[in-house]
């Protein structure tokens, strides 16, 4: 089958590569879209040691499965493969298990190809009026709404989002259905156009009021947006990190002791919520869409994902 192969920081479409075959318990999906993500970006540049087919955004349909009544579903899938037995496993902690592998990310072969295999317990059918270009989306949006499984965000809460990338606006469109008082502080204008459209409150950076905010979510994994966002949140407040920083970074850790602040690491939510607001039209990712190009062009859909300020773009098999 042809996919997009990643090896020693290269990108390559390859035509030559093996259909995936399921193991017991595994089906095989058909892709019709997926996502880059900046995961991608950090695989493609070295960060992680991944040689494969990358990609853990995506719909598609399934066409090979031991339980005849998935042939033919449209899915997206939780991107975790999981032993099941390990203590994390066996805690309810699936996502933390400990022989984990991850789709297009650890020890798996992901979603840039004609064709994946998950286990048929990742995959979740998907409604029928959430189309394709909404669907693929469900995974980043989970990914935000792990914030509000985390922490409890109520009406009367001040919550600032630094960053309005791919991720921070799925963020931010999630936050806002809390009901409480948003702002967002994004650097590139047409991310505030995205977010106005969606009649979310910017806020300039130099405008954010310092040890004000009762919830911080850091979603540029930059130094700076970390910096920032120490800043904005009020003593005994909380900071949820939704991106890594790669190389790590200097944090005064006594600051945070003495203003008793709460830090929370957040990556991977709730797939079924994601698809219900989706299905509700309560959050609309496709208003991120920049471009969408054929797995044939992937490498040079993976060069404008890197481009600064540029939100989703599709790769359709
Ligand atoms: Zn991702
Ligand atoms: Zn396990």
């Amino acid at each position: 089958m042809r996919a997009l192969w990643l090896e020693d920081r290269t990108l390559s479409v390859r035509g030559d590569l093996p259909l995936p075959v399921p193991a017991p318990g595994e089906a095989r999906v058909r892709v019709r879209l997926a996502g880059v993500c900046g995961t991608d970006l950090e695989l493609a540049r070295g960060y992680y040691a991944f040689a494969g087919i990358p990609g853990h955004e995506f719909v598609g349909e399934v066409v090979e499965a031991a339980d005849r009544r998935l042939i033919g579903r449209r899915v997206t899938g939780e991107i975790n493969i999981v032993c099941g037995s390990c203590s994390a496993c066996r805690a309810g902690r699936a996502s933390h298990c400990d022989n984990r592998t991850v789709l297009g990310i650890r020890d798996r072969h992901g979603a840039f190809a004609e064709f994946l295999v998950l286990p048929a317990s990742n995959l979740h059918p998907v409604p029928d009026e959430v189309p394709d270009e909404a669907a693929v989306f469900a995974e980043p949006l989970a990914a935000a709404l792990e914030i509000q499984e985390q922490v409890s965000v109520r009406p009367s809460d001040s919550v600032l989002v630094v960053g309005a990338g791919r991720l921070g606006q799925l963020i931010a469109q999630a936050l806002a259905l809390t009901g409480c008082d948003l702002r967002v502080m994004a650097r590139h204008p047409r991310q505030r156009d995205v977010l106005r459209s969606r009649t979310i409150e910017t806020i300039a950076e130099d405008a954010v009021p310092p040890r004000h905010f009762d919830l911080v979510v850091e979603a540029t994994g930059s130094p700076s947006g970390f910096e920032l966002a120490r800043r904005a949140v009020r003593p005994r407040g909380t900071m949820a990190l939704k991106s890594t920083y790669r190389g790590g970074i200097a944090v005064d850790l006594s600051s945070l002791v003495v203003d008793e602040i709460t830090v929370v690491g957040s990556r991977c939510g709730p797939i079924a919520a994601a698809l219900r607001l989706l299905a509700r039209k309560a959050v609309d990712p496709r208003v991120l869409i920049e471009a969408e190009y054929p797995l044939g062009r992937a490498v040079e859909a993976f060069e404008r994902a890197g481009q600064p300020g540029v939100l989703k773009v599709l790769v359709r098999p």
